[in-house]
């Protein structure tokens, strides 16, 4: 059974003193939540302290993002050296860094590579816009998405996916439980076809898009979804611990029962 897993992508929020105060305030009751990966990503200032607080406790860091050299002059970036010192996972491919930043499927295959060279978890995001998913092109799109990402990717290395509409990535308007489940069940499928059977039932497909408290579990109990990818809900500790917790109440639940 794939173990869930709730990152907390703080994207652009927090100074410093705000992402040390927003962990102190759920660290404890974090730590203690069990059968869940926790995943925070706060901005890349924050990561040295956010990690001396969560250190000894289950809580695990991701960064937003990476640069793929892994030194150089490359002013104002940050190597995948540098983050592997400091957390286990980063999350590369996001739908703002595609959008705003002008990422590519092969800037993001580099990044893929680069972060899987130095022991770092890529969390690597997939999604169709709202045109694309009008025009019922959800399936063709996250098949291309996967491909160029995980070109010369021959072993995954603890690799996770999240499945994130950009529909519905801040806009308060999540998919639905059943068509999150469905999208994800073809990335599983497609991993199936680009790596084995085995790889695809032991990857970690999460689903990301405007999950909140009153939602995580319509999508967590979904048998294709390992857990969340979550933004603006991860800035509010009780929300998220709260998502947190409904987790791992199912994932607890599966284990009693099989
Ligand atoms: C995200 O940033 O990956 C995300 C899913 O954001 P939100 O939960 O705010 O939609």
């Amino acid at each position: 059974m794939r173990l869930p897993l709730i990152a907390g992508n703080r994207k652009m929020n927090t100074t410093v003193r705000e992402a040390v105060a927003l962990v102190s305030e759920m660290r404890l009751e974090l730590d203690a939540i069990a059968n869940v990966d926790k995943v925070i990503c706060p901005p890349f200032i924050s990561l040295a302290a956010v990690g001396e607080l969560i250190k000894g406790s289950s809580i695990k860091l991701g960064a937003q993002n990476l640069y793929f050299a892994e030194k150089g002059a490359y002013t104002g970036e940050i190597s995948p050296l540098m983050l592997a010192d400091l957390c286990q996972f980063v999350i590369i491919g996001h739908s703002e860094r595609r959008q705003y930043f002008n990422e590519t499927g092969e800037i993001i295959n580099k990044k893929a590579q680069a972060a899987l060279r130095v022991g770092l978890k890529p969390i690597l995001c997939i999604g169709e816009s709202l045109k694309e998913n009008e025009a019922g092109k959800t399936a063709e799109v996250v098949t291309e998405q996967m491909r160029s990402s995980l070109a010369r990717v021959n072993e995954l290395d603890g690799l996770v996916i999240a499945y994130e509409p950009v529909w519905a990535i801040g806009t308060g308007r999540a998919a639905t439980g059943q068509q999150a489940n469905e999208t994800i069940g073809l990335i599983r499928h497609n991993i199936t076809k680009l790596y084995d059977k085995e790889i695809a039932q032991d990857l970690r497909i999460l689903y990301g898009g405007s999950v909140t408290a009153a939602n995580a579990t319509e999508f967590i109990s979904q048998p294709e979804i390992d857990g969340a990818l979550v933004g603006g809900a991860s800035l509010k500790a009780e929300e998220f611990l709260s998502i947190v917790k409904q987790t791992s109440a199912i994932r607890t639940h599966l284990s009693e029962e099989s």
